[in-house]
């Protein structure tokens, strides 16, 4: 794996910095957001750094949607509230991107969220580092034990 200086998530996939990590593979990493939008949002990010999505290899941008499919059907079951699901992807900074290690939102929906969304940090409080584990927990058992399992 290869890290990128005062990257936050190199930190996070090299275990240097705290994350509540839901699933690991050879290619990507899973955690929880540390500003959610609404309880069980996680990030979907390449072990590799890359700042935008074009400097990701097909294979993993691959893995990653695929990892965030089954990130989605992970949390419909957990019993954390979600009705729908949010992929969202902010590549460049006009587009919305705050951390430049790209990264997949993967984010439960319900009825009666507001119809939009903002990903800035400023418009959500931090959750508890206790809340996010427990969460990631409900998340994790819910993985299929199939297929890439759930390695963390
Ligand atoms: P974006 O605006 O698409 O670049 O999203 C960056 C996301 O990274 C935001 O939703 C932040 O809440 C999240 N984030 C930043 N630092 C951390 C961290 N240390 N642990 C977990 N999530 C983080
Ligand atoms: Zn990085």
């Amino acid at each position: 794996m290869s890290g990128s200086p005062e990257c936050i998530f190199c930190e996070i996939v090299s275990g240097q910095s705290e994350a509540s990590i839901v699933f690991r593979d050879e290619l990507v990493t899973v955690f929880m957001d540390i500003h959610p939008v609404n309880p069980g949002h996680l990030l979907v990010v390449p072990n590799q750094h890359a700042s935008g999505i074009d400097d990701v290899p097909e294979a993993v941008c691959a893995r990653m949607f695929i990892i965030g499919r089954r990130m989605a059907r992970a949390l419909r079951r957990s019993g954390l509230r979600c009705e729908g699901v949010n992929l969202y992807l902010a590549d460049g900074e006009a587009a919305g991107q705050d951390v430049f290690h790209s990264h997949l939102h993967v984010i439960p929906r319900f009825r009666g969220n507001p119809g939009s969304f903002h990903l800035k940090v400023d418009f959500s409080a931090a959750a508890s580092r206790e809340d996010l584990d427990v969460q990631a927990e409900a998340i994790r058992s819910s993985l299929d034990s199939a297929g890439a399992g759930s390695r963390v």
